[in-house]
């Protein structure tokens, strides 16, 4: 991986780790803009991201393969956990523990 590129493409892994839930005001059907279809109800006016409901966790939107190269198909989109969790925070770090990847070493951490 070059040192120019963002760690996050070379990963994925909290978007195989957790469960995404987050207003469903983020959605196209309720003003927002992420796609609706993308997303289950849960209860009240919280959704989530369609496939990390369940176990394997893989949310519907991420592409590519954990650990080597990975990205969001909605990445202009996503919702507010998502660019919430930053990279080499613990919430990182323990998904990147659950795929078996290390910590980001603290140079590439921006
Ligand atoms: S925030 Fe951390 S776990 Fe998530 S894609 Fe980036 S490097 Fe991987
Ligand atoms: S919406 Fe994008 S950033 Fe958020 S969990 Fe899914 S693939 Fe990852």
């Amino acid at each position: 991986m070059s040192q120019a590129e963002h760690p996050c493409l070379a990963c994925g892994a909290c978007c195989a780790a957790y469960r995404v839930d987050f207003s469903v005001y983020e959605t196209d059907a309720c003003g927002g803009r992420l796609p609706a279809s993308l997303t289950v109800e849960v209860a009240g006016a919280t959704v989530r991201m369609r496939g990390t409901d369940h176990v394997p966790v893989r949310c519907i939107a991420l592409t590519g393969t954990v650990g080597q190269r990975a990205a969001c198909g909605v990445y202009e989109w996503r919702p507010n956990p998502c660019r919430e969790l930053e990279p080499g925070s613990y919430g990182c770090e323990k998904a990147r523990a659950r795929h078996g990847l290390p910590p980001l070493p603290a140079g590439l951490v921006l």
